[in-house]
């Protein structure tokens, strides 16, 4: 599939964040051609053509080092989330380097860094990313590449992502993993969160889950992946996820079980931020 690249220039680089732990977030790009199914970031948005077309464009902020060498000057010190509607080591970013000078810039002011990825490109910024100044945290929802391959096109496969938790917990940096929509039916096994929670308690990562989130768009890139697997589920699932289902009761005490089991330490997401506990 082919992927439409441009460039734009933004007038803000770090955004206000509401994210438990976070006080801006900072995003190089705004698209991600990573387009993951169940991604809900098209919904903060609110642009129905990029929402239907999540994964097939990428705009790079062209000005954006620029733009925050001004910010860092004169906005209040923070906790900084990089990225949070897009993966900011997503495949452009190998050749635009953005997401680098950011984080560079970042450091070098004093402003703590909360990486999130799905992309092992991040390991190419080892030199930067040292334990006093970031945490690094990994979204993994299975171990299994071709179910991965399905819901999360073009990531970085399940092991290279591990591999990234690895690399950076044994340098001492603090590092968490995001265990991230499990879909019912799909990624809900007890065998297949096991897979994915061994790979935090191996690293010493904090484990975040979370359910599905069906917000605009999400359901109308989703569906048809869901039929390809199993067939009548996107009917159903709408029910399966409501509030406290039966479903996703069963899921997190499943998850907190194992968690227990392997003494890894693990949250609902969105309660706190792992590492800045505000
Ligand atoms: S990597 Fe993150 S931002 Fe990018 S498509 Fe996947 S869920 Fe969305």
């Amino acid at each position: 599939m082919s992927i439409e690249y441009s460039t734009i220039n933004c007038k803000t680089a770090l955004s206000p964040s509401k994210l438990p732990g976070l006080r801006y977030s900072l995003n190089p790009y705004l698209g991600c051609e990573h387009g993951c199914r169940y991604c809900y970031s098209p919904s903060t948005l609110r642009d129905e053509w990029m929402g239907l077309n999540w994964g097939k464009f990428v705009r790079a902020k062209q000005n954006i080092v620029e733009v925050l060498a001004r910010e860092v000057k004169r906005k209040p010190k923070g906790t900084v989330g990089v990225s949070t509607v897009c993966d900011p080591y997503q495949p452009l970013e190998a050749k635009l380097k953005l997401t680098r000078k950011c984080i560079e810039l970042l450091s070098r002011r004093g402003f703590p860094v909360s990486i999130q990825t799905k992309s092992s490109l991040v390991l190419r910024d080892v030199d930067l990313i040292v334990p006093e100044k970031f945490d690094v945290g990994v979204t993994i929802t299975t171990m299994d590449r071709e179910l991965a391959g399905k819901f999360e096109p073009r990531a970085s496969l399940p092991d290279a992502r591990a591999q990234v938790l690895e690399e950076f917990s044994s340098r001492g940096v603090e590092t968490w993993l995001f265990l991230g929509p499990i879909i019912p039916e799909i990624n809900d096994s007890e065998d297949g969160l096991r897979q994915v929670i061994e790979v935090a308690h191996r690293t010493h990562s904090e484990l975040i889950y979370d359910k599905l989130n069906l917000k605009r768009w999400v359901f109308d890139r989703l569906a048809p992946v869901l039929e390809g697997r199993c067939p009548g589920l996107a009917e159903r699932l709408p029910d399966l996820i409501r509030g406290q289902s039966e479903s996703w009761r069963r899921t997190c005490s499943m998850v907190e079980s194992i968690c227990r089991e392997l003494g890894v330490k693990c949250e609902p997401a969105f309660r706190t931020h792992p590492f800045t506990n505000k």
